[in-house]
């Protein structure tokens, strides 16, 4: 008969290591499931921050010690180490076409205040998810690569895990196979969720870049054929490199191209002089708003697996250490049931869901959606005050919507049109604003 496992967690990315991790090290027998042969190997498109730092995210404080590479949740008391390399981020600017920005936070001002000052650091997701994994088969954790999960099935009080190789049996299964989830579907999960829209990304590592400041995430908003597109130039670890990524929601935008003219041709071409474009990965990911009861049939959705792209690689560690501790919990006082697990639904209800409103992180994308490049050059224009230093989705939009507020007067003088703009944003459901980007996605119900 199949060894039977307390908890089998599919997917081995951020969320999935620290859940088999965090289990393993609370005793349990684990398996870690992963479609990938090399593991560590990163394969999708992330720019590979831990981000927030010095600002509360899901009701969480996180700190990093430089000096050991220990990450905590100070507030949850999770932990894990880091040994690879890193840099401080401490600002955050939002370029328009036409060379206007927004700033928040300024990296010259910032640093002073040293690690006090950084709002995220720059890792290396691959040794990132390499100490993960060391510290999960540390632990006695059986990792499974190459190994895809096709179905999820209640079985009595066991879930099957059916993957590609063979059936794995669990009391527990924690679901953290990311963004576009086979698990979430098969549960039938999606049904129910608006989906927004599909973003298509394409990444390149560069380095030589002319940028006006170190330390800072520069982002580059414009409008092609009305949907939002945006370049962004994140530090990596490593001195001097970047993660240069090129994003749209409609996937009928000619990423290459938008590349291209934004490398060459753009007012911002000089940041790219003698440096050359080779993508190196990419993305492809289905937009929904998020899952708010994350368990059905034994399974804990943890992670992309709930949210989309946007849980951050800090919401999907914890996401997952928080659903390993209440397997172990279930297990503990002999309750292998939804009632169990209910620190971590009443973890993520309080965290999540009571926190943030529903179309909240959609704020960050719909600029480029209902404004022209013209438009946005304008608003950039009127926006000279430095924000607080920030690069939260989560908090970003209300200090952008502060900063618009004061110069309300000026734009329903000069632009009344911008203003009725604002308001659309403002109102209107993002899926309604998006509407026209969609009809080549798929939203894999
Ligand atoms: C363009 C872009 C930039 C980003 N930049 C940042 C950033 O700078 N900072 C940040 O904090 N976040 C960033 N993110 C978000 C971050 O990448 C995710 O939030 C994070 O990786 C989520 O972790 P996860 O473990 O839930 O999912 P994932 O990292 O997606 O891991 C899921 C794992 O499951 C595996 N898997 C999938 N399906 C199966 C299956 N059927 N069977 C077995 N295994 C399977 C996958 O191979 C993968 O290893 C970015 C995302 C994108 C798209």
């Amino acid at each position: 008969m199949a060894k039977r496992y307390d908890v089998i967690v599919v997917g081995a990315g951020p969320a999935g290591c620290m859940a088999a991790k965090t289990a393993g090290e609370n005793g349990l027998s684990v398996a870690l499931l992963e479609m990938k042969t090399k593991i560590p190997v990163v394969r999708r498109t992330c720019t590979q921050m831990l981000l927030p730092m010095n600002e509360d995210y899901l009701g969480e404080r996180t700190s990093f010690n430089g000096k050991n590479g220990h990450v905590c949740f100070l507030r949850n008391g999770l932990s894990f180490n880091y040994t690879g390399p890193y840099q401080n981020i401490y600002a955050f600017e939002i370029y328009s076409l036409g060379g206007n920005n927004l700033k928040f936070g300024e990296a010259s001002v910032r640093r002073k205040m040293g690690d006090q000052g950084r709002i995220s650091i720059a890792t290396d997701k691959g040794l990132l998810i390499k100490d993960l994994l060391k510290q999960a088969t540390d632990n006695g954790v059986e990792v499974f690569p190459g190994t895809t999960v096709t179905d999820v099935k209640k079985e009595g009080d066991a879930v099957k895990v059916i993957s590609d190789k063979k059936t794995f049996q669990g009391t527990f299964v924690i679901a953290a196979d990311g963004a576009n989830s086979r698990i979430v579907q098969r549960l039938g999960l999606n049904k129910d969720r608006t989906y927004y829209s599909t973003m298509s990304v394409i990444e390149s590592y560069m380095k030589g870049l002319h940028l006006p400041a170190k330390g800072t995430v520069y982002y580059i908003c414009a409008e092609v054929n009305g949907a939002p597109t945006l370049c962004a130039l994140i530090p990596r670890a490593y001195e001097g490199e970047y993660n240069v990524v090129f994003i749209t929601l409609n996937p009928k935008v000619d990423l290459m191209k938008f590349a291209h003219f934004i490398m060459k041709e753009s007012k911002l071409a000089h940041w790219f002089k003698g440096v050359d474009l080779k993508v190196q990965l990419s993305a492809v990911g289905n937009m929904y708003t998020t899952i708010l009861d994350p368990f059905k049939d034994n399974v804990l959705l943890v992670g992309d697996t709930i949210w989309c792209q946007e849980s951050e690689n800090l919401g999907a560690l914890l996401s997952g250490g928080k659903a390993a501790i209440a397997v172990k919990i279930a297990l503990l006082e002999g309750k292998p049931n939804r009632e169990g697990v209910a620190t971590y639904l009443d973890w993520w209800k309080q965290a999540f869901v009571d926190r943030y409103p529903r179309d909240l992180i959609m704020k960050n994308y719909i600029l480029g959606a209902v404004m022209t490049n013209e438009d946005m050059d304008y608003l950039f224009s009127l926006l000279n005050e430095v924000m607080p230093a920030s690069i939260l989705p989560y908090t970003l939009p209300a200090h952008l919507g502060e900063a618009v507020g004061k110069v309300v007067p000026i734009i329903q003088k000069d632009r009344p049109d911008i203003l009725a703009k604002l308001g659309r944003m403002a109102q209107e459901p993002p899926e309604q604003i998006l509407a026209p980007h969609i009809d080549q996605s798929m939203a894999n119900r």
